[in-house]
């Protein structure tokens, strides 16, 4: 069993009243009964609270014929929650994490002078990013990387749900409902 999560996040570096729009969503999720509503030990980070995430997760992912689904569904797992983020997170994919990016304008690689810039960034001096190369400037999540990342204080981590998956339809939903074009941001350990 692989151990992953599918991480939505907002393009945006400061959502603004995040805990508000969070309890939305939830609302969302929970009418599908994609989630339960009340809070229970089954994420993986700090006291492990989380939203279980149910049967109805079926409804909004398109899993291919011959893919295990104990691979790419939480159910039946110790971790199978929802968290919700509500603060300033850098969210990349971890394992195997090239850190390429390009600027939007002048496409040059600026990855790494990018994730250096987190050190700024995450204490929240700064919400842009400014181009090593043509100085364009902008939020820092309008530079995208070769494999998607987030940086927001606003962050939906589905464990265990392999977001790959995803139908998108639903992905179109949920950045409509934040109002944002979204990231998928997908952390393998
Ligand atoms: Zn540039």
């Amino acid at each position: 069993m692989i151990n992953m999560q599918s991480i939505i996040v907002p393009q945006i570096s400061t959502y603004p009243a995040p805990e508000a729009r969070a309890r939305k969503v939830l609302a969302w999720l929970t009418a599908q009964q994609i989630v339960e509503e009340q809070l229970t030990t089954c994420g993986l980070s700090g006291n492990r609270m989380a939203y279980a995430i149910t049967e109805g997760i079926r409804q909004v992912m398109d899993i291919p014929a011959g893919v295990a689904l104990e691979d790419c569904l939480p159910l039946g797992r110790s971790v199978h929650g929802l968290e919700i983020v509500t603060q300033r997170c850098i969210f990349t994919p971890e394992k195997g994490f090239e850190s390429r990016a390009r600027c939007p304008k002048c496409r040059k690689q600026v990855g790494e002078v990018l994730i250096e810039s987190l050190e700024s960034w995450m204490p929240g001096e700064t919400e842009n990013f400014i181009c090593p190369h043509c100085e364009h400037e902008d939020d820092i999540n309008a530079f995208p990387f070769s494999q998607p990342c987030g940086f927001s204080n606003l962050g939906f981590i589905f464990n265990n749900s392999d977001g790959q998956y995803f139908k998108p339809s639903f992905l179109a939903e949920f950045a409509e409902r934040l109002g944002l074009p979204i990231s998928l941001v997908l952390v393998k350990f």
